[in-house]
């Protein structure tokens, strides 16, 4: 099979056994081998984490890992009380256009992007809204790869009463996470990303108290309810409805490839494969967007030269046709690309991948290093 390096932040590139693990005989969901391997996948998703089995669990969702920010959401909430959302990116504003659409009160208390959330700010406005009962925010935010204090926003939330929901979505399985001494209630990821699996399968990891407390919270979608699906699963051992059968057989053959690497060496390997695209980022004098020491470690955003050659397009179509995939930016205020460290790659990829771009850059007249004004 080809193997093209993905760059963007996720799907990632996955190894030639998860892609088989998808071709299997045809299977009911319904039979009990089937649920049966589904307990395992939950029990090996609060692992991943570091949950204690009595105190956390994992919900299976069919769908893109925004499903999840969905659930968590809308079925969290007590009436009459508030979300807050600590938002410094494209992912919280996302979060918020949520609780938008679904009529919920909610703060959207706004950062800069390029800087940390302010916590006596948090604090101030905990103060100010005693009704805040739940508190959202994003571990990585993906759209320019800073790393957000969520041990420090959970432990705020915590002493406010809120409970605390982090999208995890660009960090688990990758930089490791401890639930418990991160003050997180429930955190979030699809396959596709950490797990290096395949797209279409979600999952919610958190706390079992709390999904069960909010059995009588207001039910405010049908599909995605956590407490409805978390009851299905404990019940009958199967996902509510349809799940996606062949990508689930892929994710089982991740987790037993992320336990085999296991969490450290994974973490150094995403790790050195973001310190190679630093070095060779700055070997052609591009510039970042993030203070580096604010970076997660798994998302570069780079800005674009100011070069009149510069075509985003045109180095993407150069790169993509050798094999490389590179990711526009999701920052409204500057324009910037992404380079990411997900996915089963090597820093000896990196380097084959700026050889490709720096014939980019000479193929099409771009100075090098590249000028910034
Ligand atoms: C990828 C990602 C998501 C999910 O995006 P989808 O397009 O629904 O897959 C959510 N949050 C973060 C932080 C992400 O990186």
């Amino acid at each position: 099979m080809q193997r093209n390096i993905l760059l963007n932040p996720g799907p990632a590139t996955t190894t030639d056994t998860v892609k088989m693990a998808q071709v299997v005989p045809d299977i009911c969901p319904r039979e009990r081998a089937f649920a049966s391997m589904m307990k395992g996948m939950r029990e090996d998703l609060v692992r991943i984490v570091h949950g204690d089995p009595d105190t956390y669990t994992s919900v299976l969702f069919c769908g893109s890992g925004t499903i999840n920010i969905d659930i968590c959401l809308n079925s969290l909430l007590p009436e009459g009380k508030k979300v807050l959302v600590v938002n410094n990116g494209a992912y919280s504003t996302r979060a918020a256009e949520i609780c938008g659409y679904y009529g919920l009160p909610f703060i959207d208390l706004k950062f800069p992007v390029d800087a940390l959330p302010d916590l006596d700010r948090i604090e101030q406005t905990f103060m100010k809204n005693p009704d805040i009962a739940l508190v959202h925010t994003t571990h990585n935010e993906t759209g320019t790869g800073i790393l957000n204090p969520i041990r420090e926003i959970g432990a705020l939330a915590h002493r406010y009463g809120a409970v605390f929901t982090v999208d995890t979505t660009s960090t688990y399985a990758m930089r490791p996470i401890d639930i418990a001494r991160d003050n997180i209630d429930f955190c979030m990821a699809s396959a596709q990303k950490g797990l290096m699996a395949m797209t279409g399968l979600s999952f919610i990891i958190g706390n079992r108290a709390l999904i069960e407390r909010s059995a009588d919270y207001p039910k405010r979608s049908y599909y995605c309810n956590l407490y409805l699906q978390y009851h299905f699963f404990e019940t009958t051992g199967e996902m509510h409805f349809t799940p996606p059968v062949q990508t689930i057989y892929a994710a089982r053959q991740a987790l037993d490839e992320y336990f085999a690497e296991g969490e450290e060496a994974k973490w150094q390997r995403h790790l050195s494969v973001f310190e190679a695209i630093h070095a060779g980022l700055e070997r052609l004098g591009f510039q970042d967007m993030i203070r580096r020491e604010l970076q997660a470690g798994l998302v570069v955003c780079v800005k674009y030269p100011d070069d009149v050659n510069w075509d985003f397009e045109k180095v993407h179509d150069y790169c993509y046709a050798r094999g490389f995939t590179i990711y526009p930016g999701k920052v409204s205020s500057q324009d910037t690309f992404r380079l990411c460290a997900l996915g089963a790659i090597t820093a000896k990829d990196i380097g084959d991948f700026f050889i490709v771009l720096e014939e980019a850059l000479r193929e099409y007249g771009i100075q090098i290093p590249v000028c910034y004004r």
